[in-house]
């Protein structure tokens, strides 16, 4: 089949549409990245939201080089290891947001996933509880592209036309403790084995939960003994202004992936509590056959250990949780515009704006026309599943580049035919402005109680 176009089949992908329109990124440094047509590009997604040291940062490569050069991986099944995978699970251990957290290395956060949901089924029939199976999920949830995860999935058009799925799965409002108990209850909570919760749902279109919900849903699961797993995927290791966006939940376990590396080598990481480890742990005839070839690869733990070595040495969570302030005071602006339905932040370096559900009915080419006007103005950012624009930069993002982003969509909507209401003050019109007096908003409280601390009220478009 030589058509004379790359044979790439990209993920998420129209290959009719896409096939011999590439666009190659070439290089990358800091918030952005530089395409082969030679234009630099504001990277306002972090990639898939994973690159949160930022490009080109050369002690990753210098790590996973001198790792390779001595050996680059060996299996760890049975009892062998690697020592950078040993070293890794101990230093995710003490970061975790649990006491004594066990880690079981994934390839990536799909593989975290499905490790997860075996491990919940697995574990309830270690303990002598096997009827408990099902596994609950939110309306908007994104647990990967696994058949576990897609079994999961809170996007419906996520789980269409894959014939039957994992029916031991349940889903609730994505916003509603209430809606978790009263299911677990209709379920029996003796056949429930887990509820899997995004602290912050990401590609379901970026929707911190309402103030409570995070540690409501965890006492709902606690009074029932439904195992919590928090999928901290995209919020772990930072991008919420904590390391763990769960942290004052004690979950049973938590799912990370993209920022433990970010994004230098593929790598996931599943943190499980000692409640949940000690029967695989302490019953000597139990061999959990469960693992993958890449679980714990040494390049990538090494990779892991430097990306950390940046994270931490240089503050770069406690940066995210002061630029949180400044994206909410650059996004708020755009609820001004005709086309905008909503604004959400308040939730470290996550963001989201919508676009009114009515224009996308009305025109299917708005959000591809509006990512593209974005493209053209430099920055590279995409549409998620509820028709949001997706914002989730590099946490080396200075707050000059996120005024950049926010005017770049300001100035592609204007190009694409929406208009604003303030269009005399501009932009930045201050009556739109949240009241910012304090770099210091991020990184108190709990995630329920810091969210939306700093965004105001959305008084319609
Ligand atoms: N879970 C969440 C919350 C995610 O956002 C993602 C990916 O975006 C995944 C799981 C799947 O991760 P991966 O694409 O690395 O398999």
């Amino acid at each position: 089949m030589s058509t004379g176009r790359s044979s790439f089949w990209h993920p998420f992908a129209n290959m009719a549409e896409v096939a011999g329109r590439d666009f190659v990124i070439a290089s990358g440094h800091g918030s952005y990245v530089t395409g082969e047509d030679g234009r630099d590009y504001l990277d306002a997604t972090a990639g898939l939201w994973y690159c949160n040291i930022g490009h080109g940062r050369t002690e990753i490569g210098e790590a996973v080089a001198r790792q390779m050069s001595s050996i680059a991986a060996y299996s760890n099944f049975g009892d062998m290891a690697t020592r950078p995978t040993m070293e890794l699970a101990d230093r995710l251990s003490a970061l975790a947001p649990m006491a004594d957290a066990r880690v079981f290395f994934t390839s990536g956060g799909s593989d975290a996933v499905d490790t997860a949901v075996k491990l919940a089924r697995r574990y309830w029939n270690l303990v002598g509880q096997p009827r408990r199976a099902v596994v609950i999920t939110r309306d908007r949830a994104y647990h990967g592209m696994h058949m576990a995860g897609t079994s999961l999935a809170g996007i419906t058009a996520n789980r269409d036309g894959y014939g039957p799925l994992d029916d031991a799965v349940a889903r609730v409002a994505w916003d509603e403790p209430e809606a978790l108990a009263e299911r677990i209850d209709e379920l029996g909570r003796e056949n429930v084995a887990a509820f899997f919760c995004e602290p912050v749902i990401g590609a379901g279109g970026v929707y911190p939960p309402p103030p409570g919900y995070l540690a409501a849903v965890r006492e709902i699961c606690r009074e029932r003994e439904v195992l919590f797993v928090a999928d901290e995927v995209i919020t772990g290791y930072g991008r919420t202004g904590r390391m763990f966006a769960s942290e004052d939940l004690e979950p049973d376990v938590v799912l990370t992936a993209k920022g433990l590396t970010s994004g230098y080598l593929p790598m996931g990481a599943v943190l499980v509590g000692s409640k949940v480890a000690r029967p695989f742990w302490e019953s000597p005839g139990t061999l959990w056959r469960h693992g993958y070839t890449y679980s714990g690869h040494a390049s990538a733990a090494a990779a892991a250990m430097a990306n950390l070595d940046i994270i931490e040495g240089e503050g770069l969570v406690e940066g995210v949780a002061g630029l949180q302030i400044a994206l909410t005071a650059a996004l708020v602006p755009l609820r001004s515009h005709a086309w905008v339905s909503d604004v959400r932040s308040g939730a470290g370096l996550l963001g989201a704006v919508t676009i009114d559900p009515q224009v996308l009915s009305g025109d299917a080419t708005v959000m591809p026309r509006l990512i593209a006007a974005l493209r053209d103005r430099g920055v590279l950012t995409r549409g998620l599943a509820d028709g949001s624009v997706q914002i989730s930069p590099p946490f080396v993002i200075t707050r000059d580049e996120l005024n950049t982003l926010a005017a770049a969509i300001d100035a592609s909507l204007l190009d694409l035919g929406s208009t604003r209401a303030d269009s005399a003050t501009g932009p930045a019109g201050r009556d739109m402005m949240p009241d910012v007096t304090s770099d210091e908003a991020g990184g108190f409280g709990s995630l329920d109680e810091q969210l939306f601390s700093d965004v105001p009220p959305h008084h319609g478009s």
